[in-house]
């Protein structure tokens, strides 16, 4: 969501010597995150800033409470206060401190001692196990304790987890077929399903448990490969745990399908007591046990269609970037401003009309015609589009070079 509150009562600008942005950053957790409470039920969640939609957080992802700046921890408001206070201040106040004593002389004493206190300390962030919660209507993503209901922050859609995007489906197995189960991955891949897989899907820093707990609720179906390998039930207890629980919750839809393949020699796989009571299958060939998970599946695949229609198929040419691409003025921009303090301001003169992208106390741009103007901003964003600049306040003003910046500007001729 775009950038609301504090951020406005934080910024002073300065009209006289140019824009002069103040801004208060607060720390987020290791993925960006930053916490947000609700003034209503009082519960936390996460959210990214300058991501995702540009609407402000107008909803509760849990009571659906509506409302705009309100969002922020007490600790979060406390220090931002701190922090303007003393910035806005404290100059403020230390003039008037020199000017009475300056008049203090003879007859009228005057003492003042500015006492602002020191800005507080940052509140910090801290990595909890909230589960990250993709809003689709909205394009947002937030991290929230996971509910039955959740509401969408931006629009205040009603989701209901019950049902949610669970349509995934969770391939269990032993080690030692994952040559097997990766074949099963990409045909289904293929096939349209998005596939949850031990392995990759894991996120790192998750406990396995809560890695496979996730996994089985994004997921519609679970396929338990039972190989002639497949022998260590302990291994796969906890899976299968899961994957009752799971059935119990969600129940049509949510399958659990044990295949039981035959070996080479003839050899199966026993079938673990638990999964006894759910009908399993003995496919004499994989294309029939990729039938039989089809099948079973309450998620129909995709369907046939020219290739050209399909979604998936059809890429968007991305933006390339080698810096050697870039427009002479880009180039330019990021030149200075990599030699310099790494800042860029892009001002528009309302009124007057005219803009200016000033880095060091330079404008670059040489003219005033619109020609020009173009030319300049267009190189402004072309190096955000590349990643090149970071646009700090999310309003299109304060722009800084990145690392990847700073690499693109070594590259240049004459860097
Ligand atoms: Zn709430
Ligand atoms: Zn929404």
């Amino acid at each position: 969501m775009a950038l609301m509150g504090p951020d406005q009562w934080v910024r002073t600008i300065d009209y006289q010597e140019g824009v002069q942005a103040l801004e208060i950053s607060l720390p987020t957790d290791a993925d960006g995150f930053l916490s947000q409470e609700c003034p209503s039920c009082e519960q936390r969640f996460k959210v990214i800033f300058g991501e995702g939609s540009e609407e402000p957080i107008s909803y509760c992802p849990y009571c659906g409470h509506n409302g705009q700046d309100c969002w922020h921890t007490q600790a979060q408001v406390d220090y931002l206060q701190s922090v303007a206070v003393n910035v806005a201040l404290g100059p403020e106040l230390k003039k008037l401190e020199r000017q009475l004593k300056g008049m203090s002389k003879g007859f009228l004493k005057v003492d003042m001692t500015s006492d602002l206190s020191e800005p507080l300390p940052a509140p910090t962030e801290t990595d909890d196990l909230l589960d990250i919660l993709h809003l689709p209507c909205c394009n947002e993503t937030v991290k929230v304790t996971r509910h039955e209901r959740h509401f969408c922050i931006i629009c205040g859609t009603e989701i209901d987890m019950t049902i949610s995007d669970a349509k995934k489906v969770f391939l269990s197995h032993k080690g030692d077929d994952k040559k097997l189960v990766n074949d099963f991955k990409e045909t289904l891949k293929l096939l349209g399903y998005d596939v949850w897989f031990a392995e990759d899907a894991m996120p790192p820093g998750t406990t396995l448990e809560r890695g496979l707990r996730r996994g089985m609720q994004d997921s519609c179906g679970v396929v338990f490969f039972i190989t002639p390998s497949f022998k260590d039930e302990s291994f796969l207890e906890t899976e299968i745990d899961y994957a009752v629980q799971e059935r119990r919750e969600k129940g049509e839809k949510f399958v659990i399908i044990p295949l039981q393949f035959v070996g080479a020699d003839g050899n199966t796989g026993e079938i673990p007591k638990s999964l006894e009571t759910y009908v399993w299958k003995q496919p004499k060939t994989r294309l029939e046990a990729l039938r039989e998970i089809v099948r079973a599946l309450p998620v129909a695949p995709v369907s046939i269609d020219w290739r050209d229609e399909i979604a998936g198929v059809v890429t968007a040419p991305k933006t390339k970037s080698t810096v050697t691409e870039l427009s002479e003025e880009a180039k330019a921009i990021l030149k200075a401003a990599a030699a310099g303090d790494g800042k860029i301001m892009h001002m528009r003169y309302i009124g007057i009309g005219g803009e200016a992208i000033r880095v060091g106390g330079n404008n670059l741009i040489p003219k005033q015609d619109r020609r020009t103007i173009a030319i300049w901003v267009g190189g402004l964003e072309d190096l955000r589009q590349r990643r090149y600049i970071k646009d700090r306040g999310h309003k299109g003003e304060m722009f800084e070079v990145t690392r990847e910046g700073y690499k693109a500007a070594d590259e240049l001729p004459g860097a």
